[in-house]
This record gives structure tokens, sequence and C-alpha cells, in this order.
């Protein structure tokens, strides 16, 4: 593994400094998510070797971004609409997010793809409104069992990728943050394989470079999530082509996520 002093990656001259990021899912109520950051802080204090960001749910967000000020820990939220404001019962606007202090937003994981129809089209506009208000973006892309052992991978990622990018000025989003994450491996316990992983980012990477340039490409960072847990961690993340990991359930306990920043 090839990293030079600022804790950053070195690909090509291209620096990448990795985001470890945990989405808590539908977990924690706000009592329960003070605890969690009140733990976890000091065990990841001065780590700056990786950028470290919790998605807590809509209503502890302002507790988490309240008990996590001041430190080397960001905050955001697992899903906002694209509209600036409307009748849009039950959602959350960008500015909302913003005004309570939430600089990240989940765009498009295969939950809200799943269970809420989100589709390409959806993650699209999401996309382009995280970017126009400043909001750090980790767009999800993955690709389901059946379609991995039919050989469609590569084409579910160019589909996804093509749908969340459309229209998008590369110019503005320096900041775009891709998760690889197979459906298969997420909450399931099975893992992708390192050589799994570095392949599927490869094909991210490439169409990065096809739709923007190889510039912009060898500057964004691709996660890897899917059951990373600290046994695990280190073997992906200390892959020069994985820039950091999603984590869900290994996420919720602060020894277990500390650990797997601190692989
Ligand atoms: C996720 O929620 O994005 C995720 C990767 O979950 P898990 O780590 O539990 O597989």
């Amino acid at each position: 593994m090839d990293r030079i002093k600022s804790g950053t990656r070195k690909i090509n001259q291209m620096p990448r400094k990795a985001l470890i990021a945990a989405n808590w899912k539908m977990f924690k109520t706000p009592a329960e998510a003070k605890a969690f950051t009140d733990a976890f802080l000091p065990l990841v204090a001065g780590h700056d070797r990786d950028e470290i960001a919790l998605f807590p749910s809509v209503t502890s967000l302002a507790t988490v971004v309240e008990a996590a000020a001041g430190s080397n820990v960001a905050v955001g939220l697992q899903n906002m609409h694209f509209a600036e404001e409307g009748a849009y019962t039950g959602e959350t606007s960008a500015a909302m997010l913003k005004a309570v202090g939430a600089t990240h937003v989940l765009i498009g994981h295969s939950e809200r793809r799943q269970y809420f129809n989100e589709t390409d089209e959806v993650v699209n506009k999401k996309l382009h409104t995280a970017l126009k208000h400043g909001i750090v973006p980790v767009v999800c892309v993955g690709e389901h069992l059946h379609e991995r052992e039919t050989g469609q991978t590569g084409l579910v990622l160019l589909k996804q990728l093509q749908g969340a990018l459309h229209n998008i000025d590369s110019a503005h989003a320096h900041s775009l943050v891709i998760a690889y994450e197979p459906v298969w491996a997420i909450g399931t316990g099975r893992t992708a394989t390192p050589e799994m992983a570095i392949e599927a980012h490869m094909i991210i990477r490439a169409e990065l470079a096809n739709i923007f340039d190889s510039h912009f490409a060898k500057a964004t960072r691709i996660l890897y999530g899917g059951s990373v847990k600290p046994e695990n961690a280190s073997e992906l993340l200390g892959q020069d082509e994985i820039d950091g990991a999603l984590v869900g359930g290994a996420s919720l306990k602060p020894e277990s996520f500390a650990a797997i920043v601190k692989y």
C-alpha cells in the first residue's frame, strides 16, 4: 500500500483521503445517538489519516451534530428530498439538513432503492440538489446477487452511474463520493473479497473518467460497503483502490466502529 505522509493515498500522483462512514439506518434514539458519540469521539481523537462521518436518522441529526461539534467527525443524513421545499410530507430538504449543521448526505442507498422506489432518476435529482447546496454527496451503487451471478455487475454499475451523473457538471462535483455496495453483501455477513471490490471500483473509476475525465476519476473517492467489520477492515481498506468504507451493522457500537476507523 502506497500512502504519503498526510495519510492520503497517492495513485498516479492523485491523493485521496479515505472516508470511513457510519450508516446507522433506522437505529438509535437521540439519547442513544448522543451516548454513542460521547463514547466514540475519545476513541478516534486526533485520528486524521481518514475522514470520519456519522449518518444518524433525522431525529438524531441535531443531537449528533451538537455532540460532535469541534471534533474530527462530520455528520450527515441518510437521505434527503431533491426539492427545495414543498408539500412532501415526511421528507427533509437540503436547507433543513444544512441548517442543523450536517455536511454530508447518502444518496441512493440500496435500501432506499429497494423499499422506497428510489430510481436512478431520483438519485440524479438528489445529487443535483446536494451539489447545489454544497453538501458532500455519497452516492451508493451496487449489484444484486442474481446480477453478479449472471455476469451483469459491470452493466449495472454503468447504468446506475450514468443515471446518477446525468447532466452533472464536474466543475461543481469535486466533493462527490461513490460508495460501491454490492446488495448481496449488505447486512448479510457476506463480504466482497478485496479482488471483487477492486474490480468493481476500477469499473466505476473508468466510467467516471469516461463521463468526466481521468483527472476527476483519479481524484474521486470510491468507498466499499457491505458487512465491513473490524475483522475484515484492513484487508479491504488496505487496498489503494478502496478509499474508505460505508459501514452499517458494525458502526452501531463505538468500539467496533472505532476499530474499523483505526484498522
Ligand atoms: C450499509 O448500510 O450501507 C451497509 C454496508 O450495511 P452493513 O455494513 O451492515 O452491511
